[in-house]
């Protein structure tokens, strides 16, 4: 059998490809890594900035874009995508099983992961106190004291962000520059209540059940100083899950898959979607648009 799409991944940007696809007529399957279906949702402990779903957990907001796709009878099968090839205009899948898979076009909704710093404590303490979004979780940590690390263009905007929430915002970065953009990084360093930690790494977050303090060091003088916060907010990069498609399309240095709002990558028929395209904001909102986005642009190949 030839799909007329497959899409890779269940996050929200899958889903919404899937609910558009079905209600589209379009024959089509979703390839998911885990028998369970949201993504980096499904870890984060309330969504405040889904429209029209208050206070959600990202587990139950997967539950809903589940539902909503198994309504319009979608097909799942779990397993992990190894490669991806053409045959012709035809696209070939393998799984991780051996199963091979074609279609007439793809969404790769494949999203990534935040890098970790590999600390101690990081692990423990994921979701109580140490975060990967600061648009997600920011909120938890009103009037207290945190630190975000990392010196991009996220760390910086997260920190100014977080100052207007938290009462004492540290930054963290190990070099004595920031890589972020200029003008951002001016209005970081007119605000009175974030203090910039220069060419200083993390050693190790402190707490039994929840962030109590963070050990920082300078990699300049080797002072070693701990500072009590209550949240963490890592933001030293992302890794998008393009790695088995990178021979086929084309990627970012930092191995995003290049493709605009169209969501259409260099190869005709290959649709990225969600947070492993290159784009500016990585939301829950923006990937179930780019869901969208995608069966448009499958439609668009299919009718060519
Ligand atoms: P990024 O630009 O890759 O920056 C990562 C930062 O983390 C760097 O400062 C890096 O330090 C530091 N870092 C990396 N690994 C580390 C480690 N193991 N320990 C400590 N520090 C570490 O990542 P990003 O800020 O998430 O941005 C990703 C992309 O999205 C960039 O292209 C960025 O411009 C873009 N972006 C744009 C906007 C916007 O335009 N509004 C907003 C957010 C992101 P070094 O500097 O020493 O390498």
């Amino acid at each position: 059998m030839i799909y007329d799409v497959i899409i890779i991944g269940s996050g929200p940007a899958g889903l919404s490809a899937a609910i558009y696809g079905k209600r589209a007529e379009l024959s089509l399957v979703v390839i998911e890594k885990a028998a369970l279906s949201g993504g980096q949702i499904i870890n984060t402990t309330e969504v405040d900035n889904y429209p029209g779903f208050i206070g959600i957990s990202g587990f139950d907001l997967s539950m809903k874009l589940r539902e909503h796709s198994d309504s319009l009878e979608t097909e799942f099968i779990t397993g992990e995508v190894k490669d991806l090839s053409l045959d012709g205009e035809t696209k070939v899948i393998t799984l991780d099983d051996g199963t091979k898979l074609r279609a007439k076009a793809i969404i790769i909704a494949s999203g990534g992961v935040p890098r970790h710093l590999g600390v101690e404590g990081e692990k423990d303490l994921a979701g109580m106190g140490v975060s990967y979004c600061a648009t997600c979780d920011g909120a938890f940590f009103r009037n207290k004291d945190v630190v975000v690390v990392g010196g991009g263009d996220t760390a910086v905007e997260d920190a100014i962000f977080l100052s207007r929430i938290s009462r004492k915002v540290y930054v963290v970065h190990r070099r004595d520059e920031f890589r972020a953009k200029k003008g951002s990084v001016t209005k970081l360093l007119s605000l009175e209540n974030v203090t910039v930690l220069w060419d200083s790494v993390v050693e190790k977050i402190n707490g039994d059940d929840v962030t109590e303090s963070i050990t920082i060091k300078n990699v300049k003088t080797n002072e070693i100083n701990e500072y009590d916060v209550s949240g963490v907010f890592i933001a030293v990069g992302y890794i998008p899950n393009s790695g088995p498609f990178k021979d086929i399309v084309a990627t970012d240095k930092s191995g995003h898959i290049i493709a605009g709002e169209n969501c259409e990558t260099n190869v005709p028929g290959i649709i990225a979607a969600g947070d492993v395209r290159t784009k500016e904001l990585r939301q829950i909102v923006t990937a179930a648009s780019d869901g969208a986005m995608a069966i448009t642009a499958v439609e668009k190949y299919l009718n060519q």
